[in-house]
């Protein structure tokens, strides 16, 4: 098996979870070893350094990262993060997990991720047109409708795809579908700002029902109130479900009652945090991560449950909204406590599925309605979480490992059938 050499700055190490969990679905079907050493490391490995003028005159390099995990079954798919804390052990576990979700979902396309180490907040508009076009001029071989498509993540939007696609086409033609997530009058699709809530909504009724629970007796908790976050808590609450707590990075909110969902999104409109919002008792995240509910949905980022405080979790169903957010030493302590996990590439598969849609519009130049939009997505959704069920049940695994497992089969079985190594 080949070594993990990453700079390891999150602890624990994003991409040591990912290959903790790949080895134990590897074990469950005895995958040969040449499939492990190929889907264990990455394909292609891009670091960038990106020299930009700031307003104030000065120059600064800021570093840039691509890395494209699997082109197995199609062109690599995967969103781009601008955080302080992105680091190349992390872009590596999100680029993975990309490769198992398209899989798990059964979309024709690879994984990768991109991130740059920037804190998003202290940049101006005009800055990050600047790093971002730069980004994109440094990958311009890289990316390609028919070869790398990039996608929003955390600290990135529609406005970030916008760059992207225009400095792209520039460079080569008119080309839309080198990017997804793009706005609605850029060529983007109905129904993509919602559909990472709209899949972790999906797959929580799912799951509700699969457990014989009536979501409108069920409380939830989310944690992180950006794109996934809030969209999930509005969708979830449609459902019926009671939003119990909220949070963001300056904190969270709680009502036993319910918070006013609608007013807190309207907040974060105005004013970008939930920092100054008075919707309900003021609580940590360390605390919204331990209500006894029955469902939590952390929607923020990796790693904010890990062995320290999986005691203290109490919520009856996990769905991860974000990527990564059980670090893989806390599964054992969570399951023997009987907590039904949706993982990651299960749970948030919506953004990916709605991104799919979008590309297959532009090349076909013809746009879907939001209904269309819904009536493909859902039953793509529905049909993976029943794979994983069945495959969890079968094995008497996790849903976790069960998802890891359909995933891993359909790019084995692809490797193989390409064979010509
Ligand atoms: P975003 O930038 O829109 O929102 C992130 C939210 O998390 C913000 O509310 C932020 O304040 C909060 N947050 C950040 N650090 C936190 C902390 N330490 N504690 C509590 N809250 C914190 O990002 P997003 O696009 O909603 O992505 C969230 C997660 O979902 C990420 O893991 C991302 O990889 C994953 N994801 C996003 C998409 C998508 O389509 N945007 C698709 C799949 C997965």
């Amino acid at each position: 098996m080949p070594e993990i050499k990453a700079k390891v700055s999150t602890n624990p190490s994003p991409y040591a979870s990912l290959i903790a969990r790949f080895n134990e679905a590897a074990d469950i079907i005895n995958l040969p070893q040449r499939f492990r050493d190929i889907l264990s490391v990455p394909e292609r490995v891009m670091i960038v350094h990106l020299p930009v003028k700031l307003d104030d005159g000065t120059t600064r390099v800021f570093e840039g990262y691509r890395v494209i995990h699997s082109t197995v079954l199609g062109p690599s798919k995967g969103g781009i993060r601008y955080a302080p804390f992105v680091d190349l052990d992390e872009v590596k576990a999100l680029a993975g997990w990309m490769s198992f979700k398209t899989a798990l979902v059964g979309l024709p396309y690879g994984g990768a991720t991109g991130g740059i180490t920037l804190n998003p907040k202290v940049r101006s508009v005009d800055e990050l047109e600047r790093i971002t076009r730069a980004y994109t001029r440094a990958l311009k071989d890289v990316f390609g409708e028919d070869s790398d498509i990039p996608a929003p993540d955390m600290g990135t939007s529609a406005r970030e795809m916008s760059w992207i696609f225009h400095e792209y086409s520039r460079i080569y033609g008119y080309t839309p579908g080198v990017v997804t997530g793009k706005p609605l009058v850029l060529g983007g699709s109905k129904g993509r700002v919602p559909a990472t809530g709209w899949g972790c909504m999906v797959s929580t009724m799912l799951a509700l029902k699969k457990l014989g629970m009536n979501p409108r007796q069920c409380s939830c908790a989310v944690q992180g109130f950006g794109n996934v976050g809030s969209w999930a808590a509005k969708l979830l609450e449609d459902q019926g479900l009671k939003i119990v707590a909220i949070s963001d990075n300056t904190g969270g909110f709680y009502a036993e009652k319910g918070l006013d969902i609608r007013d807190a999104i309207a907040h974060i409109h105005e004013h970008g945090t939930l920092a100054e919002w008075k919707g309900g008792e003021r609580i940590t995240n360390e605390e919204l991560l331990a209500l006894e509910v029955d469902v939590l949905l952390p929607a923020a980022i990796e790693n904010v449950i890990t062995e320290d405080n999986a005691p203290s979790i109490r919520a009856r169903i996990i769905v991860e909204g974000a990527n990564g957010p059980v670090a893989a030493e806390a599964d054992a302590m969570l399951d023997s406590k009987g907590i039904f996990i949706v993982p990651d590439i299960l749970a948030n598969a919506g953004g990916v599925t709605v991104s799919y849609l979008e590309w297959v519009q532009n090349r076909r130049g013809h746009y879907y309605s939001d209904e269309e939009i819904r009536n493909k997505t859902n039953p793509i959704l529905t049909t993976a979480f029943e794979q994983v069920y069945e495959t969890h049940q079968h094995h008497n695994c996790s849903m976790r490992i069960a998802a890891y497992v359909v995933a891993i089969k359909r790019l084995a079985e692809a490797i193989d059938l390409e064979g010509n190594f």
